[in-house]
């Protein structure tokens, strides 16, 4: 079969600007990618790529022509596992751009079955953990101030990112604004495994629920000494890229948190899921600040999961796409009406 591919780079401002212990970003570049059949029908997909990992716009938009090659010889749009295997083979880094392809096929393959993403791969909706929505660092009576903003915005649980020297100030103005709310904290990297454990008490005290990603990647015994002795659980995101870091992490943390954008692919991060199952870790899923154009095949996931923090697109002032919908955080995957992951163009509505 001829299939049609083409990409687009898409710069979209955040709602507001967003910082974390690394540093502040106010607008996304992703890049669509769409594949097109000889019917007509198009699937749709997305890279966030993330400096942190290595990868920028550019360097999506440098490797996408030998990946979509790739995926027009093959011609397939089910052949879902020969073109993510084909894909790593053609490109073996840059899994953002790798990504996107591999979503915008599943939604092509779904689309072509006529049933939501979720649907093909047999998911039960109403398994979805509802998501939580990221407070990022600011001033404290800002930060405070988002945190009620949030709640009144009908979101339940709230992620706080950590990594100054006011972490327990701002933690306890969140909980003061937000008093009902489940609270996780994101440390990026910025502790000590010493300070996580001594953090991790007082956070407990909070009726925090999880510390994230307390220590730096590059220090792996850190993570298992704040693990074994910390006051809650622990979730690794910076220290849990690819599928093969699972068996490395799992007596190191709690909770595994993968992202479309570290794994490559829907069919990697399933994959990474069952790995973290079968190795006794919870799992999570979160994103980078995302269109719904890769944000809606996360949420494809989320019966899965123990934990979604799929609020990519909630920090966008404005997404091209629409996709699953997430009023008060509830990722209302049993509403989807659409087939594929749900994503769609706001203009075509
Ligand atoms: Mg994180």
């Amino acid at each position: 079969m001829t299939l049609e591919t083409e990409f687009e780079r898409v710069s979209m401002p955040l709602e507001n600007p967003f910082t974390i212990s690394r540093g502040t970003q106010t607008d996304a570049e992703n890049v669509i990618v769409r594949v097109t059949d000889e019917g007509g029908m198009t699937g749709v997909g997305g890279a966030a790529p993330s400096p942190h990992y290595g990868e920028t716009a550019e360097t999506v938009e440098a490797v996408l022509p030998d990946l979509l090659t790739a995926v027009e010889e093959i011609g397939d749009p089910h052949a879902l596992h020969a073109i993510e295997a084909e894909l790593s083979t053609v490109v073996t880094d840059n899994p953002a751009a790798r990504c996107a392809v591999s979503i915008a096929v599943h939604d092509l393959a779904a689309k072509r079955l006529g049933v939501p993403l979720h649907r093909l791969w047999g998911l039960d909706p109403s398994a979805a953990p509802a998501t939580s929505f990221t407070v990022g660092l600011d001033e404290t009576e800002r930060v405070r101030e988002k945190a009620a903003d949030a709640v009144e915005a009908g979101y339940s649980i709230l992620k706080l990112k950590l990594g100054t020297d006011r972490d327990r100030e701002l933690v306890e103005a969140v909980r003061e604004a937000a008093p009902d709310a489940r609270l996780r904290v994101d440390a990026n990297e910025a502790w000590t495994a010493r300070e996580a454990v001594r953090k991790s008490e007082w956070l407990a005290e909070l009726d925090v629920e999880f510390v994230e990603q307390p220590v730096p990647a590059e220090d792996p015994e850190g993570l298992r000494f704040a693990y074994e002795r910390s006051a809650l659980p622990i979730a690794a995101d910076e220290s849990c890229v690819t599928l093969s870091d699972i068996p490395a992490i799992a007596d190191r943390c709690d909770i595994a948190n993968l992202k479309l954008m570290k794994t490559g692919g829907l069919l990697e991060a399933r994959r990474m899921i069952a790995a973290a199952r079968a190795h006794g870790l919870e799992v999570m899923c979160g994103c980078m600040i995302e269109s719904n154009a890769s944000i809606a095949a996360a949420a494809q996931l989320a019966p899965l999961l123990d934990y979604a923090d799929l609020d990519g697109s909630l920090l966008l002032a404005d997404d091209p796409y629409d996709g699953i919908p997430m009023l008060d955080g509830e990722i209302q995957l049993g509403a989807q009406a659409q087939a594929g992951t749900g994503a769609r163009p706001k203009s075509v509505e």
